[in-house]
């Protein structure tokens, strides 16, 4: 689960990690108060979503002269002006994809001066099975395009988990970045606490571009992304309340809403399938067949005719797919319940596209019979291997 920069710089502030003080503004008018309760003589507006890239991206129906999705202003009335230009507005960033992401919060920020521009992130390394703390000189760009022009300006450090943080992971960090004098004690300062913040809040990952150095020698943090352990977010509700539905995707947020476990793809082949090993295996086995799955998804143990038929309407919603595979192994879930919902849902629906179906397991004839006598035009399989071969031959040809 993501939250935005506003509500990330909060969490950080409460942690005692430097940051700008700024306000948070929804409608145009409450943007002239909220910039003059900072003194300037540099506001920073910037406009709230999901993605990064936001100060090099442009704006749908944007007019001449209205530039990025943070812009620095010299006067309240110029901060009030740019808020008014980006609200309701679509911005199209390198990671929002052409469609872009509607802006509806601004936050006005009180400007700083910057010396220099660093990067630092901590995140879960799977490698390692350790929080690795990543650094760079090269802050205030993508650092994907760091890493792909000069990867040696990229650092990172693990922290032992059973020995724990301890002053010297932040040293490293400082001296990693050119740091000197009383910069490096900041510098610690500030990876102690984003590693105690990470840590309490279960986090997936911690990303700061740009960490600076200010004209007056000071540090603080101008940027922060921050994303949870969505399965982790029942032990934090205050996390969990900063959840803005409106950035998610809408297939994910139903699917959410029956508590299917969905994760949006790319592909063309839907999937239906109950247990993550053999969602996963059934994504693997298509993609080995020259397809690509468009979806993930677990319908559980336990899953109703209804579940059932919210997942099938989740996944037809989804332009890009053009066939579905329903691979059930009825081991708690029966195979009757899956093939109940399935002809429900496409009663509902329709089925636009092929339709295989692989059932094994409890109840299973009774299941086929369903199937059988629905008189839908749905393609019979008997095992995975059989089940992917079909459905990809279905769509592809
Ligand atoms: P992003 O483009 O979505 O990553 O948004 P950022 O918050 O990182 O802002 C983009 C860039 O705007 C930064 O890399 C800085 O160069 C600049 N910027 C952000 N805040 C300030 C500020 O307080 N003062 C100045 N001078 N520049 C800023
Ligand atoms: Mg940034």
């Amino acid at each position: 689960m993501n939250i935005h920069e506003y509500q990330a710089k909060s969490l950080l502030r409460a942690y005692g990690v430097p940051v700008s003080d700024g306000r948070i503004v929804l409608r145009a008018e409450e943007a002239k108060t909220a910039a003059s309760e900072m003194d300037g003589p540099l506001w920073v507006v910037k406009a709230q979503i999901h993605a990064g890239g936001r100060g090099k991206g442009s704006f749908k129906e944007a007019e001449a002269g209205e530039k990025g999705g943070v812009r620095l202003a010299r006067s309240v009335e110029e901060a009030a002006e740019f808020a008014r230009q980006m609200l309701g507005r679509t911005l199209v960033t390198v990671q929002t994809g052409e469609e872009g992401k509607q802006v509806n919060r601004i936050y006005i920020e009180d400007g700083s001066d910057i010396e220099r521009e660093l990067y630092l992130a901590l995140l879960i390394d799977r490698q390692s099975s350790r929080i690795s703390i990543v650094c760079s000189t090269e802050g205030g760009m993508s650092i994907e395009d760091v890493a792909h022009d000069t990867p040696e300006k990229i650092l990172s450090f693990t922290v032992d988990p059973a020995a724990g943080y301890s002053d010297y992971h932040g040293r490293r960090v400082a001296f990693a970045l050119g740091l000197t004098g009383n910069q490096i004690k900041q510098c610690g300062q500030i990876v102690k606490n984003l590693y105690r913040l990470f840590v309490d809040k279960d986090m997936d990952m911690l990303e700061i571009n740009p960490l600076v150095v200010m004209k007056d020698g000071n540090m603080k943090l101008l940027d922060a992304k921050m994303a949870f352990d969505g399965n982790a977010m029942y032990r934090h509700p205050d996390i969990a309340a900063l959840r803005d539905e409106s950035e998610e995707d809408p297939k994910e947020l139903a699917a959410s809403k029956f508590d299917l476990n969905y994760i949006a793809l790319d592909g063309e082949i839907g999937c239906m399938v109950n247990g993550a090993g053999l969602a996963m295996a059934t994504m693997d086995i298509i993609k080995l067949y020259g397809a690509e799955p468009a979806n993930f998804l677990d319908v559980g143990g336990g899953a109703t005719k209804e579940k059932v038929t919210e997942a099938f309407k989740i996944i037809t919603s989804d332009p890009n797919v053009k066939g579905i595979l329903v691979n059930i192994f009825g081991g708690i879930m029966r195979c009757d319940i899956i093939a109940e919902g399935v002809i429900a849902a496409v009663k509902e629906v329709g089925l636009k596209v092929p339709l295989v179906v692989r059932l094994e397991g409890t109840n299973v004839e009774l299941g086929k019979d369903i199937i059988r006598n629905s008189g839908l035009n749905v393609i019979a399989a008997d095992d995975l291997k059989d089940g992917a071969q079909k459905i990809v031959k279905a769509v592809k040809g």
